[in-house]
């Protein structure tokens, strides 16, 4: 494709700083200034910060709630040639934030895309952890219920890589239990508050970050980074003899190893990997 012009007709998707207002990039400055409007999340949010860089361009909201409503309108305004900046409240829209719906629509009407790009908090904390960085997976929020949390980090901790995801102040204790119940010895990275005052990132074993967190309890916007560990597990007893128990019972292969993980207290998918791993 050839280098686009501001006379193109074109949706620029602009990142901009997850803390550190200067690394804000001089193309976002200049391209959210050759924009007709912003699209943002909350204009009272993103007022501020176009304010700071003298950018006096209209802000319009664009979030969950009124995404598909307003991308038919813009849409048909870039169509009226007029080009137009989408950003999100910090960072690079559509991670977790905004912006998906109305990208897949641009393609479907042949309208350019173009990538402003900047901070973000996935590839901020993986830049600057000790875990690998060669191979990983995004998985953005973490489950809330118990159970699929567990599952959640059960795959995180079995993928062969490292898995970045994004994580509460509120909750991060539970999930560091959570880990610490699956496997202690996990490596993680807790990245909090990257790119501002209170920065820092914290990589420890599961079991220590749970000691730690615990004394020491987070505040602030963290991404947590899970290192890849085999998870060995023990139990009371022996869960081949109660499958193998359960299917003289009657009971059909899938609903013996589902009702063998549950009296266990693991996944039916971890129960089946373990089970593989033994063999
Ligand atoms: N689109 C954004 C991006 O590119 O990073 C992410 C938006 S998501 C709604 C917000 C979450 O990202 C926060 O709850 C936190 O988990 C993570 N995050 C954002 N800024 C951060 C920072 N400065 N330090 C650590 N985590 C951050």
């Amino acid at each position: 494709m050839p280098p686009f012009n501001f006379f193109d007709i074109v949706l620029f998707v602009i990142s901009t700083p997850i803390g550190n207002l200067q690394d804000i990039s001089a193309r976002a400055i200049s391209t959210l200034n050759a924009c007709e409007y912003v699209l943002c999340e909350d204009t009272r949010h993103s007022r501020p910060l176009l304010d700071k860089f003298d950018i006096k361009k209209p802000l319009y909201s664009y979030h969950q709630h009124n995404e598909a409503y307003r991308s038919e309108k813009v849409i048909a305004d870039l169509k009226d040639d007029l080009s137009i900046g989408l950003i999100s409240d910090a960072g690079t829209p559509g991670i977790s934030d905004p912006g998906h719906v109305l990208i897949e629509q641009c393609y479907a009407e042949n309208i350019r895309v173009v990538p402003i790009p900047g901070a973000c908090a996935v590839i901020t904390a993986l830049s600057a952890s000790p875990l690998p960085t060669d191979r990983f997976q995004f998985i953005g929020f973490l489950p809330k219920q118990p159970g699929a949390l567990s599952e959640a980090l059960e795959e995180a901790i079995e993928y062969d890589g490292s898995t970045v995801c994004y994580e509460s102040p509120q909750r991060l204790l539970k999930t560091l239990q959570a880990l610490n119940d699956l496997s202690p010895d996990v490596p993680v990275a807790v990245c909090r508050e990257l790119t501002k005052l209170h920065e820092e990132i914290i990589y420890k074993k599961a079991t220590d970050q749970v000691e730690h967190f615990t004394r020491h309890p987070p505040k602030g916007e963290i991404v947590l980074i899970i290192g890849h560990y085999k998870i060995e597990k023990k139990f009371s007893f022996p869960p081949e003899k109660l499958i193998a128990w359960l299917l003289e019972e009657g009971l059909s292969k899938r609903d013996a190893l589902q009702a063998a993980a549950k009296s266990l207290g693991v996944s039916r998918n971890l129960l089946y990997r373990l089970l593989m791993d033994k063999e």
